[in-house]
């Protein structure tokens, strides 16, 4: 047998387990959901079919189409003041996962160690043990937003550290970080040569107004990128978690390394793929207003209706579609192990899923996904409430 080198996805485990409640008819309250409720804009679909008719069936580039490329380096200009951006600055990944693991795979050698802010996404330690490295959980403030400082990291700091990695807007937390953070993590990183991996997947999802999304390659020149890379896809912003599509944007010397793994590894990415995602970045915009919206409404209804139950106690979700919730005084009042007891035992009497926080590094919490209905997420408050009394 090949080794078993790591478990499979718990948050993919979980949609599936819910997909098949919910095709049994089963009265379950999922916020399990790491991907949005609504429909890819069927713009982006009918572009998709109008490239594919027009014969955009056949292999492309490795490093991904010209067009696509050109779209989302002028968003970087444009949009994430990150002037100096330009094609020769994207390669083209299978989702934001393809384009971690790739960089990944890249940069460590077995027993390279990568620092992971805590609390991080499921997969990110996944992924670097499935690349032999070891993966380094680092405990941050909470009033830092959970990000680090550079003491924090040189605290950490070994000879074989070689990659930090975190997302912003964060996944579970919500939280997002702020130009100053972002500067020091890039400063200290390009001292200790450690790669940054900056996954902004839910940039475009910001639900706190007065809060910037700031791009990491906003803060560098192109001549001092070398130890930054910042990660993301279509998958959250624009609806499009099943078509597979992401990019890695940095410098033009590690574009050029990365683009030659792909064309030994994948090939390329559907190019009637590629055409609609470059058409749906050039007009996000506009649909994405009403979608954030959404999203806020419903942070603020959940997050007064979790805070409103007495011993739970959550993080305030500035961006992304996640709330954060410390429920270790109810494990405690009530005798249950953890937050694995309290995932298990909510779903057994109140059809309720929840994500348990051990995973993403943080036992007695657990996380709610409100990418979900305002409907639904009304019903799971009350049988939390009940679940918790
Ligand atoms: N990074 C974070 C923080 C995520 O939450 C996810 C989950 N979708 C990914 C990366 C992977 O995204 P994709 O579906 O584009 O591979
Ligand atoms: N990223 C999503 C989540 O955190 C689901 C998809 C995945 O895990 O790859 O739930």
């Amino acid at each position: 047998m090949i080794p078993e080198k790591v478990q499979e996805s718990l948050t993919l485990a979980l949609l599936g387990k819910v997909r098949e409640m919910k095709a049994r008819g089963e009265d379950v309250v999922s916020f399990a959901a790491g991907e949005p409720d609504f429909d890819t804009p069927s713009f982006i679909i009918e572009e998709a079919t109008r490239s594919m008719k027009a014969g955009n069936t056949r292999y492309v580039a490795s490093q991904g189409q010209p067009n696509l490329r050109e779209a989302i380096a002028t968003d970087y200009r444009e949009r994430l003041a990150s002037k100096w951006v330009t094609p020769a600055n994207i390669v083209v990944t299978g989702g934001a996962k393809q384009g971690l693991y790739l960089l990944m795979d890249v940069i460590m050698e077995p027993g390279d160690e990568a620092l992971i802010p805590v609390p991080y996404w499921v997969s990110y330690p996944s992924i670097v043990k499935s690349v032999s490295g070891v993966a380094k959980p680092l405990a941050c403030q909470e009033a830092n937003g959970y990000f680090p400082t550079a003491a924090e990291l040189e605290a950490a700091y070994t000879p074989k550290t070689k990659i930090l990695l975190f997302s912003s807007p964060g996944n579970p937390s919500g939280t997002m970080i702020r130009e100053t953070q972002l500067k020091e993590i890039i400063d200290w990183c390009a001292k200790r040569k450690v790669y940054l991996l900056y996954d902004e997947l839910y940039e475009r999802l910001v639900l706190s107004p007065e809060r910037k999304h700031i791009s990491a390659l906003s803060l560098v020149d192109e001549s001092a990128s070398e130890y930054v890379f910042a990660i993301n896809a279509c998958s959250k912003t624009m609806a499009m978690t099943g078509w597979r599509l992401g990019w890695i944007a940095g410098h033009p010397e590690n574009i050029k390394r990365l683009t030659a793994i792909q064309s030994q590894m994948v090939t390329c990415f559907p190019g009637f793929i590629q055409d609609a995602a470059a058409k749906g970045l050039r007009e996000a915009e506009g649909f994405l207003e009403p979608i954030v919206k959404a999203y806020r409404a419903r942070r603020d209804l959940i997050l007064t209706g979790i805070n409103s139950i007495p011993g739970l106690k959550c993080i305030k979700p500035d961006g992304a579609f996640y709330l954060f919730v410390d429920v270790s005084a109810v494990i405690q009042k009530k005798g249950w192990a953890d937050e694995k007891d309290f995932a298990a035992k909510i779903l057994e009497s109140e059809r309720v899923v929840v994500v348990p926080g051990g995973s993403m590094g943080m036992k007695g919490w657990v996380r709610l996904s409100f990418a979900t209905s305002e409907e639904e997420i009304k019903m799971g408050i009350e049988r939390f409430r009940r679940f918790c009394d």
